[in-house]
């Protein structure tokens, strides 16, 4: 048998220029921090460094809350028409500069380029654009209710979804009349700050967008702020406590998107190829660092066998390297962090007794790689089967009936999101309805629309980014 392979297809880094450098983004000035203090951001698929970003400290943050607070004054009081106007530019300036920000976002992050360009940009864009239309039809919304922004928000991001994060942050915020202070995640800064240069081009006042970098220490100093009106972070449970523990007790909003463990449930009458592929979108999507990826699989025990030959075959065939080949499936670990935390939950996984099939793909010499995995025969009361690996590790459990599969997938403490798979419409109802997630996919999976809101249950947070629901995050009643 001939082996094809197939032929590298390398998008050309050219198209952006990276400074050996950058400064934040406060009151529509780029200004050095004045912690005078950087932190570099590496490329994790070569561990080649690619600049330096502040450390913002204490002064930084207090005047980027001062410069928002100032943008608020002149922002709150344009028509709902202007600031449609500005949101609607921004979303035309990233569609035109996507190819520049997907690069960017493959060599920062690890992501395959096939990923930032085809589906973490255009989401961008459509994000942009969806809330430039209500932010003029606000009051049509809820005519029967008093509402006005929060002020000040303070946006703390994590690094699996970068930009993407950034614009379901940025964008309803901005459309419901507020003003912001974002703080990209320490390893991926680099298109928060090139969406800088967006607003600059945008020509948005100053104080509007405030983009500064840091780490966990700086995303605090923004938490704690005395003049901070309301937080609105992503990342993990573990964070989200102490952030919820700081607010305590002061007239802060707060919503929380934070990490999940995903059942993905299919049924003995499902469209077996079909739903294998879905599976292997449901947790090889970006390296599997997605907080509503399906890492739990659950298979009804009659159609185990088959479906674990036909989905062992499938990512056989899943190719792992290079994040700007066109042709790569599955980009590099986000973080040597991340590539341990991933490592040492798979040992402990095959201790316990989980049966590990891995692909034997060649993996590149430098950078951070993880190979594709399946755990069968596993318990539910196994790590693997209860923490977040949020890499490319699926663990998969078996159930008799649906409502041993509804008791299984609602045994965890996260809540985010689940998906089913069967040819029955009314299964897929029922199930649905006894799902604990915020998003559950029929017969699909990891889809997105701006117009849908997405978020958590209980260990997985509150609040909702995305549609009518997401406005509603960033406004409080009028007092
Ligand atoms: P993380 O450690 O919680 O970090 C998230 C953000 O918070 C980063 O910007 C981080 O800065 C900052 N941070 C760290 N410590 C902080 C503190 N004490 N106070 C304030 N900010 C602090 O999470 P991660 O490991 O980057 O991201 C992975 C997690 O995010 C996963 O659990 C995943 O499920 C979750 N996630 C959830 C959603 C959702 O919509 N529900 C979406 C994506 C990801 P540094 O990066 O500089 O440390
Ligand atoms: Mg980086």
């Amino acid at each position: 048998m001939v082996d094809w392979q197939y032929s590298e297809s390398i998008e050309s880094p050219d198209i952006v220029s990276i400074k050996k450098k950058y400064t934040n983004y406060i009151g529509g000035k780029f200004v050095e921090p004045k912690s005078k203090k950087y932190i570099n951001t590496i490329s994790p698929s070569t561990e080649e460094l690619l600049s330096k970003v502040p450390l913002s400290n204490e002064q930084d943050i207090n005047s980027s809350v001062k410069s928002a607070k100032e943008g608020f004054e002149v922002w709150s009081k344009l028509t709902p028409n202007q600031r449609s106007r500005y949101l609607f530019k921004i979303a035309r300036l990233i569609q035109e500069r996507s190819r520049e920000f997907a690069v960017l976002e493959s060599l920062d992050g690890g992501k395959p380029i096939k990923e930032s360009r085809d589906f973490d940009l255009p989401q961008v864009a459509a994000n942009f654009f969806y809330f430039a239309g209500w932010a003029d039809k606000l009051d049509l919304s809820w005519a029967t209710k008093s509402l006005k922004p929060y002020g000040v928000v303070g946006q703390i991001i994590p690094w699996n979804f970068p930009l993407l994060m950034l614009a379901w942050k940025i964008a309803p915020a901005l459309a419901t009349g507020n003003t912001v202070v974002l703080k990209p995640a320490e390893t991926t800064p680099l298109t928060a700050l090139l969406f800088a240069e967006i607003c600059e081009q945008a020509g948005l006042p100053p104080g509007v967008v405030n983009i500064v970098t840091g780490d966990g220490s700086t995303g605090s100093l923004i938490v704690n702020h005395k003049d901070i009106n309301k937080i609105a972070f992503t990342g993990s449970t573990q964070v989200g406590k102490l952030i919820q523990n700081s607010l305590a007790g002061r007239d802060v909003g707060l919503t929380l998107e934070l990490g999940g463990k995903a059942a993905n449930i299919v049924y003995e009458d499902a469209a077996i190829d079909q739903a294998v592929e879905g599976v292997v979108n449901g947790i090889f999507f970006n390296q599997g660092h997605v907080c509503c990826a399906g890492s739990r699989l659950l298979l009804q025990e009659s159609i185990h066998d088959q479906f674990v030959k036909k989905l062992e075959k499938r990512m056989q065939s899943l190719r792992v390297g290079n994040p700007l080949d066109k042709n790569t499936d599955i980009g590099a670990i986000n973080s040597k962090e991340q590539l341990d935390k991933i490592t040492s939950l798979v040992n402990e996984g095959v201790e316990d007794g989980g049966e590990l099939f891995q692909t034997q793909c060649e993996l590149p010499g430098n950078g951070f790689w993880f190979r594709p995995s399946l755990f069968t025969n596993v318990q539910p009361s196994y790590s693997i089967a209860r923490e977040e690996i949020f890499g490319p590790v699926l663990t998969t459990l078996t159930f008799r009936t649906p409502e041993e599969a509804v008791e299984i997938a609602n045994n965890t403490e996260y809540g985010l999101s689940a998906g089913v798979w069967t040819e029955k419409g009314s299964k897929i109802l029922w199930t649905a309805d006894r799902l604990d997630a915020g998003v559950v996919w029929a017969n699909t999976f990891n889809k997105f629309d701006p117009s849908s809101p997405f978020g958590g249950y209980k260990e997985s947070g509150f609040g909702r980014e995305g549609g009518r629901h997401g406005l509603l995050s960033y406004l409080k009643a009028s007092s």
